[in-house]
């Protein structure tokens, strides 16, 4: 596969060109499509984990590994249904989220072959039609939070430290660049210290195998779970962006949430603050009372077009619930439709950001 840095760099700059003139769709959810597939516990184990001693069903990121075509159909499935950004299956490819399943080992592995996946779907759909469509390499929070304690009465416990998490981002990063990545998306983020982490794991890896910073640049989107608008680790959305604005994301945003209905004041507050491309991909309506999200495509695409309308977005799709009908139904609300304008930062000389912004 050509993943030279020449090749990189066009890639991206075709990303940005595009930025400036449309509104750019990331794809949906893979965990809905390959739910429909009923998988049973030895498709998840395939031949090569079938003498595994810990249940794998549910780990939908090991299908990389073990059901390859079936995560190339997902991803071909939302290029047919219109999508940008195809993202890569490797949400929970992290070295500390693996080990609940024992497959640490596994992960530099998974990252690449997911973003391998993920890269030939893509390059196949650009060699059918001539449109350029972007690879962005999925990094979730990971299951452990390093600003909070999981122990009420012990208020300085951890479950991770910053150092833990910064190499097990810098694996999965690694992974994903010697892949092919285009972006590199920091999803879901609950906690901006596993963030952190996350941004100084990632250019460790550019580092180690000699990539530019600019080049496979970071998403960022955060997730907030009530009305608040503050982060799970507490912050107010400005405070959030100004703790991570040295990242240099190419977009910055919010995912999964409370729907777009919860979403929707959130991502209006972004739009006015921050100097760069929004994303927001919110899950398709809230879980009822069996845990599924019941949300249709014209429901969802018809309040997205409204926010595009009101130019709060630069790059939009769906998270939980969704699927390619999601999807297909958000390229047809959007097209057409400016992207956001983006705005000039009025921040003063120094901005400093704990759980609220403070500007001196
Ligand atoms: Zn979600």
């Amino acid at each position: 596969m050509d993943t030279t840095q020449s090749l990189r760099t066009r890639r991206l700059s075709d990303f940005k060109t595009t930025l400036a003139d449309r509104i750019i769709v990331i794809d949906g959810a893979g965990g809905t499509v390959f739910q429909d597939h009923a998988l049973v516990e030895d498709n998840f184990r395939a031949e090569r984990f079938s003498n595994t001693g810990i249940d794998l069903r549910g780990n939908y990121d090991i299908l990389n590994l073990t059901q390859p075509s079936l995560v190339s159909s997902v991803h071909e499935s939302y290029i047919k249904a219109g999508a940008d950004i195809i993202t890569t299956n490797t949400f929970s490819s992290t070295q500390i989220a693996q080990s609940e399943y024992q497959m640490d080992e596994h992960v530099q592995e998974m990252n690449y072959v997911g973003a391998s996946l993920a890269y030939e779907v893509v390059r196949l759909a650009e060699e059918r039609d001539g449109r350029v469509r972007w690879v962005a390499g999925s990094l979730g929070p990971t299951n452990k939070t390093a600003s909070m304690a999981s122990d009420v009465n012990n208020p300085g416990q951890r479950d991770v430290s910053f150092n833990e998490l910064k190499s097990a981002y810098e694996m999965a990063a690694l992974g994903l660049l010697e892949g092919g990545v285009d972006i590199l998306l920091l999803e879901t983020i609950t906690d901006t210290l596993n963030a952190k982490a996350a941004i100084v794991g990632i250019e460790n890896a550019k580092n180690k195998i000699g990539l530019a910073a600019e080049i496979a640049p970071l998403i960022i989107s955060g997730t907030v779970i009530d009305q608040s608008g503050r982060t799970l680790s507490g912050q107010t959305l400005q405070a959030f962006w100004i703790s991570l604005r040295h990242a240099n994301a190419v977009a910055f945003g919010l995912n999964c949430s409370l729907g777009h209905s919860g979403m929707k004041r959130h991502i209006a507050e972004l739009s006015r603050l921050i100097p760069v491309p929004t994303i927001a991909y919110p899950n398709a309506g809230l879980p009822n009372e069996f845990g599924e999200y019941d949300e249709s495509p014209e429901e969802m695409s018809g309040a997205l077009k409204e926010w595009a309308e009101e130019s709060l977005l630069n790059i939009v799709g769906s998270c939980c619930g969704s699927n390619p009908e999601h999807t297909r139904a958000i390229v047809d609300a959007v097209r057409g439709l400016k992207p956001r304008p983006l705005v000039a930062e009025n921040l003063s000389s120094l901005s400093l950001a704990g759980l609220d912004v403070l500007h001196i």
